[in-house]
């Protein structure tokens, strides 16, 4: 959703003291997750990709793994139920994770047109602002158990959750978080190898009327 990132130490031994002062998430995070720095997520991505299953199994997979990332970042992160920083991005997706949305809520997505994804995300910049239509009065996410994939991978590790407000020029604050490309970037390669004009867009573009 955004670039500003702390990149995570090759080694989390070599996180010097200052840095485990300032993001005292992070470092406790990858003391209780090692795997993270050890290509775990990158190796569960890669399984699944060459797996003989359909696209959809495949995905579903992504979706779970994303999961348990979420489960091993959540613990730790500054995220709570009711901030919703993030969710005034614009959030990517895919034509099937809006059908999933659809599903369970029972409003048919828009029929949006394949494009290039540069011209996408062109377009994607300019809708700073508007919050995701799925975004409740309470700040908490209406379709939790459906979400796309990129709001199961986001997260910031900062101390301030404040840190996450953003505009077109990005968040307030660089935020600390695990780069959520070991699953995003593979499950991209994936749809664009086994469907590759399929629709992507932001939320906004496949539930305009919400
Ligand atoms: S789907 Fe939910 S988590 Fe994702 S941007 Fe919308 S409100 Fe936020």
């Amino acid at each position: 959703m955004n670039d500003s990132q702390t990149p995570i130490p090759d080694n989390p031994d070599s996180f010097t003291a200052a840095v485990k002062a300032a993001y005292p998430r992070m470092a406790a995070l990858l003391e209780a997750h090692p795997e993270i720095n050890n290509g775990h997520f990158q190796s569960q991505a890669a399984a699944i990709t060459m797996e003989n299953g359909s696209l959809k199994s495949k995905r579903k997979k992504f979706f779970e793994l994303a999961d348990v990332f979420n489960k091993a970042t959540g613990k730790y992160a500054v995220c709570q139920k009711g901030c919703a920083h993030c969710c005034y991005m614009p959030t990517m997706i895919y034509a099937h994770e809006a059908e999933i949305l659809g599903q369970a809520t029972g409003i048919k997505p828009a029929p949006v047109p394949y494009r290039d994804r540069s011209v996408v995300l062109a377009d994607a910049v300019r809708q700073f602002g508007p919050p995701c239509p799925f975004l409740g009065k309470d700040n908490g996410c209406t379709v939790y158990d459906h979400r796309p994939l990129i709001c199961r991978l986001h997260h910031s590790l900062n101390n301030n959750p404040n840190d996450c407000v953003v505009s077109e020029s990005g968040t307030k604050a660089p935020i600390a978080k695990i780069d959520a490309d070991v699953i995003e970037a593979p499950y991209h390669a994936l749809v664009l190898r086994q469907a590759s004009r399929e629709p992507w867009g932001t939320i906004q573009m496949f539930f305009p009327n919400r």
